[in-house]
C-alpha cells in the first residue's frame, strides 16, 4: 500500500467518524431528489426542502402531470411534502407555472416562499384578490434580461442564485420568455441545478464560463434535448461538470425502460415517474477525494 493511498484510507476514516460524531441521522449528510412530474421536483436535505416547478396544469398531451393524490398532498402540506421552504418557478408556460395553483399553496402553507421571473409573479398578481396582499411579502421577483449577470440571493439554509438562459426555440422563437435557470445550494452543502426549459447552445453559457466554473454541483437536471444535443452534451461536461444528470421534460411516449428508448436517450438516466428518488451523494466525503487527488 503506498503512502498515498494509506493517507487516503485514513482520511477517509477520519471523514466517516467526523460524521458520525456530529450527525449520527444519515438523512443530515446526503440529499434526496424526488420527482413529481414534467420539471417538477423536490430537493432534501437534513430539514430543509425545496421544489422546482411543482405546480402546473397542461400538458399539452406530451407531458406528465402531477397524480390528483400528490397534487393534494402538497396543498395540505402533508408527507413527504411538508415543511417546505420554498418553491422555485423557471418560466411562465403552463407546463411549469399555474399561477392559480400557486397562490392557493401560498395562502395554505404559510411558511413557504417563492421565487420566480417577474411575468410569473404578474401573473400570480393577476389571479390575487386584495385580501392575498400579504402573500407578497413572500414572493421574490428576479427581473433578468439575456445576458445580464448572474444574482445571487440568500434564505436560511440556502443560496440561490439565478441566471436567464433562453428558452428552447432561440434565436428565433419564445424570445419574450424569462426562462430562469436556478442554482441552489443546501445548508452550505448540497448544490443542484434546475435549468428550465434552457436552449441548449454553448454562448448562453460561455459568456457567465466563470459563474459555472465557481460552484461544485452535485446533481443537474437538464431538460432531456441536452441529452440528445451533442452542444447540449458539451454544455453538461465542459462547463456544467454535475456529479450526475438527470434528464426532465420528458415526454410520455418515452419509455420508463432505458433499453425501450430511441438510441439518443439510451445510457442517460431520466425522470418518467412520479415519485421515483434519487441519493445525492454527500459532498463531504467528495471533498475529501478532491484534496486526495491533487
Ligand atoms: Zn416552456
Amino acid at each position: 500500500m503506498t503512502q498515498r493511498l494509506f493517507l487516503c484510507l485514513a482520511l477517509l476514516l477520519f471523514a466517516n467518524a467526523l460524521v458520525f460524531a456530529k450527525a449520527p441521522d444519515s438523512s443530515s449528510t446526503s440529499a434526496t431528489v424526488q420527482y413529481m412530474a414534467n420539471e417538477g421536483l423536490m430537493v432534501v436535505h437534513g430539514q430543509t426542502k425545496v421544489l422546482f416547478d411543482p405546480l402546473f396544469r397542461s400538458s399539452y398531451g406530451q407531458y406528465q402531470l402531477l397524480p390528483r393524490a400528490m397534487k393534494e398532498t402538497l396543498f395540505a402540506g402533508a408527507p413527504p411534502f411538508d415543511g417546505i421552504d420554498a418553491v422555485f418557478v423557471s418560466h411562465y408556460h403552463g407546463d411549469h407555472f399555474s399561477p392559480e395553483d400557486i397562490l392557493r399553496l401560498l395562502k395554505e402553507q404559510p411558511g413557504i416562499h417563492l421565487y420566480a421571473p417577474i411575468q410569473a409573479v404578474n401573473g400570480l398578481r393577476k389571479v390575487a384578490s386584495a385580501q392575498d396582499e400579504t402573500i407578497f411579502e413572500r414572493v421574490t421577483a428576479v427581473e433578468l434580461a439575456y445576458k445580464d449577470a448572474p444574482v445571487t440571493l440568500e434564505m436560511e439554509g440556502l443560496i440561490i442564485e439565478a441566471v436567464r438562459i433562453p428558452h428552447s426555440g432561440w434565436p428565433t422563437g419564445r424570445l419574450d420568455v424569462e426562462n430562469i435557470s436556478w442554482r441552489v445550494t443546501l445548508n452550505e452543502n448540497t448544490t443542484v441545478l434546475h435549468m428550465g426549459d434552457a436552449d441548449p447552445n454553448d454562448v448562453h453559457f460561455e459568456r457567465d464560463a466563470a459563474y459555472w466554473a465557481k460552484r461544485h454541483t452535485h446533481l443537474a437536471f437538464p431538460p432531456y434535448w441536452f441529452f440528445s444535443s451533442t452542444a447540449g452534451n458539451g454544455i453538461l461536461q465542459n462547463r456544467i461538470k454535475p456529479d450526475h444528470s438527470v434528464g426532465v421534460h420528458v415526454p410520455t411516449s418515452v419509455s420508463k425502460i432505458p433499453n425501450l428508448r430511441a438510441v439518443e436517450l439510451r445510457g442517460y438516466d431520466l425522470f418518467t415517474e412520479p415519485g421515483e428518488k434519487r441519493e445525492i451523494p454527500a459532498s463531504a466525503l467528495l471533498g475529501v477525494e478532491e484534496t486526495v487527488e491533487k
